[in-house]
């Protein structure tokens, strides 16, 4: 294989909101009625019927639309009562915003081992259980990655464990044709810019449970207006929850519920256009024999807004070089093994507002894991030139695998699995 030439596309650059979007945010915008309670006679505010449509597109009871994805955690942790103190198991491969969530509301982050397909591990979690008395699992679906979500259930089952997910990845992914979010006792969703809709910042909480919605939607920062909500239980539910729960001012206001809205019809379309993208790059990665590829069951159905690999046995040396190559030919590759929080990746090691934990099986992946994201605006060819040039880089020469690459030249010695 001849050396690719560069990618010159930004990994940063996502597509412009829709046109329609755009029409709806206007329309806001003239009507000047931004905040969320601020309706004429006869009149629903855009977020109520946000949460109305996305209740109804999600399959849940009641939706709440607030400020972010960590907002949507913060309120969900909160509203099910987490106590100060109280531990909540979360995956150690994870976005800082999830710990951040658990702290945020006085809990104390329990991270569980990930495995090197991604997920949580399933037998840490049922010995962290038992061994922490957590009463919940914040379950971060990182980078879009299920685990078996039966075998899931079985575990929270005989631990005692209520789930909450963290959907900002699987907005739309499902396992066994159920959607993702549907699972546990709340999901909460995220329309950060980087996510699967876009409004810059915004987040979604949804539930089936009337009192703990009620008690979310308070805390939101509802006042005495709940009424004016989409897909909220009925006011009777919201008797204690009224004067219980206090005003955290988390809101979503009109103009961003107005650009949502529009971008939640095109939603699956874009999940079948980013998993023509993903499957353009894994197909160069995966004849590569210094690359694994996380297995993915056939049960999921992921959304491949971005892509993960394992270069086994690479070491720091051999990482670093690896990525600058990569950098060099245009490929912005994030390293989730670097000492350095860099950007939006970060480890445990460095959340230091939480105990300190030894966590040595996901240490291991994540010294070896590399991540991308896959914006809309690359094309499928785009793609397979990236998976070359990442392929390249890795020491990929095509045909008969020989490692040649100064990059990974200590691979070639310790050898890939
Ligand atoms: C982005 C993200 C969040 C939080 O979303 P924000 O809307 O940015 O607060 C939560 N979890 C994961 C895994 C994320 O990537």
């Amino acid at each position: 294989m001849t050396r690719p030439g560069p990618f010159r596309g930004v990994f940063t650059q996502q597509e412009p909101i829709p046109d329609a979007a755009i029409a709806a945010a206007v329309a806001v915008l003239r009507s000047g009625r931004l905040h969320r309670y601020n309706v004429v006679p006869g009149e629903v505010a855009q977020a109520a019927l946000l949460e109305r449509d996305y209740a109804a597109w999600q399959g849940s009871r009641y939706c709440l639309a607030c400020g972010s994805g960590g907002q949507a955690m913060q309120i969900a942790l909160r509203a099910f009562g987490v106590r100060p103190g109280e531990p909540v198991l979360t995956n150690a491969f994870t976005l800082a915003p999830v710990p951040g969530a658990i702290a945020g509301v006085g809990g104390r982050p329990v991270f569980v081992e990930t495995t090197e397909d991604l997920v949580i591990d399933l037998d840490d979690l049922a010995r962290k259980a038992r061994d922490s008395g957590a009463r919940l699992l914040l379950l971060s679906h990182m980078r879009g990655h299920l685990v078996d979500m039966d075998a899931l259930a079985a575990v929270l089952a005989r631990c005692g464990l209520t789930l909450i997910e963290d959907c900002a990845h699987t907005m739309g992914a499902r396992w066994n044709g159920r959607k993702s979010g549907s699972f546990g006792f709340a999901a909460c969703f995220s329309t950060q810019t980087y996510k699967h809709m876009n409004t810059g910042e915004g987040g979604l909480l949804t539930s089936d449970d009337a009192g703990f919605m009620a008690r979310a939607i308070i805390l939101s920062g509802s006042y005495m207006l709940y009424e004016r909500h989409g897909a909220a239980p009925d006011a009777s539910a919201f008797a204690d929850a009224r004067l219980d729960s206090p005003n955290l001012s988390a809101r979503m206001d009109n103009l961003r519920a107005a650009i949502l809205r529009p971008q939640l019809a095109t939603l699956d379309e874009n999940i079948d256009r980013w998993n023509e993208r993903y499957e353009a790059v894994a197909a160069e990665l995966r004849g590569v024999p210094t690359i694994r590829l996380p297995d993915r069951p056939a049960a999921e159905r992921f959304v491949g807004s971005s892509i993960q690999f394992l270069m086994p046995g690479i070491d720091e040396e051999g990482a670093r070089r690896f990525l600058a190559a990569a950098a060099d030919l245009g490929v912005e590759l994030k390293w989730f093994g670097d000492r350095e929080p860099r950007g939006f990746t970060s480890t445990h090691r460095s959340w230091r507002y939480a105990d300190p934990q030894v966590l040595p099986k996901s240490d291991r992946v994540l010294a070896v894991l590399f991540d991308m994201r896959i914006p809309l605006t690359f094309s499928v060819e785009d793609c397979a030139h990236i998976g070359r040039i990442i392929a390249h880089c890795a020491g990929y020469t095509g045909g008969a695998a020989r490692v040649v690459h100064v990059g990974v030249a200590q691979m070639a010695h310790t050898g890939g699995e």
